[in-house]
């Protein structure tokens, strides 16, 4: 039977997400907490506890046995169920199984080149990637996963055969910032980097620039000592830190300056990376 998994969106077409226009799907739930993350609202699965319920102004929310339930048709998107819930969560969730996210996914052809899921953090349905990339392989469509690496890949390589690669984020290199970033260390993050690019299913690092937040040099560093000659066919993806939508800690965080990105930038080419990208 096809597992069911909480679903926090799908965007028809994105163009951030991967090559070419993609259906972009994130789930809800996520293994880590990084005080940098852009889209709290996916950390956590609802308790319940009916706050946003109580908030919401347009009566799109109920309690029904003690679950919320969302009339997507009466919701006017205002977020305010978001910013009151005092769970990293979010009352807008749909459970579906993968062949209705294929359903809707098929809908969105012949625009889109492919899909890319993401969350929260989207290994943690490793069932429902498969049956789901399995359908879109089925129709020509291309697959990838996004992925903050915390999740052995070596144990997925069925999953991984059906999917074109991976985006994995290098949050830190060094366990001390991997553990005051993110609550984890970066044991597993590190093992997946080398074993995806054995594999040559590295799509893309993704390397986030803070300001004294995560040490992104030794990140890069890092992961090119890790890559060795494979570094020149690696793509990487440095991010500036921006705190638009970022909850707590970090929610006034400066930004790195253009003169600190181009510095790492300057960084990654001098260490060989065959593509860097800077967003
Ligand atoms: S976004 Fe949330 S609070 Fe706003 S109308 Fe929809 S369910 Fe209600
Ligand atoms: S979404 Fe958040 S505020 Fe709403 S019931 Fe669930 S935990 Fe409470």
């Amino acid at each position: 039977m096809s597992v069911h998994i909480p679903i926090n969106n799908i965007i028809p077409f994105s163009l951030v997400d991967g090559p070419g226009s993609r259906c972009s799907i994130f789930v809800q739930g996520c293994n880590i907490h990084c005080a940098y993350c852009h889209n709290p609202e996916t950390q956590r699965l609802c308790v319940g506890c009916g706050a946003c319920v109580r908030a919401c102004p347009a009566g799109a929310l109920k309690m029904v046995c003690g679950a919320v339930e969302w009339d997507q048709g009466a919701c006017v998107k205002c977020d305010t169920c978001i910013h009151v819930c005092p769970n990293h969560s979010s009352p807008r969730i749909l459970y579906l199984d993968a062949e209705q996210v294929f359903e809707r996914v098929k809908s969105y052809m012949p625009f889109i080149r492919g899909v890319t899921c993401s969350g929260g953090e989207c290994m943690l349905y490793p069932e429902f990637l498969s049956e789901l990339f399995g359908l879109c392989r089925g129709v020509g469509l291309g697959c990838l996963i996004d992925s903050n690496g915390t999740v052995d890949f070596a144990e997925h390589q069925d999953l991984l055969a059906l999917s074109d690669g991976v985006m994995l984020d290098l949050k830190c290199w060094d366990d001390s910032w991997f553990v005051s970033l993110t609550g984890t260390d970066g044991k597993t993050v590190r093992k997946n980097l080398a074993f995806l690019a054995e594999q040559d299913k590295l799509a893309e690092l993704r390397v986030i620039v803070t300001v004294d937040r995560n040490d992104p040099e030794a990140a890069v560093r890092g992961a090119a000592g890790v890559l060795g000659e494979r570094v020149a066919s690696t793509r990487l993806r440095l991010m500036r830190f921006r705190h638009f939508g970022v909850r707590g800690e970090m929610e006034g965080a400066p930004s790195p300056t253009d003169e600190r990105m181009d510095a790492m930038e300057e960084l990654a080419r001098s260490l060989g990376f065959g593509t860097v990208v800077v967003s």
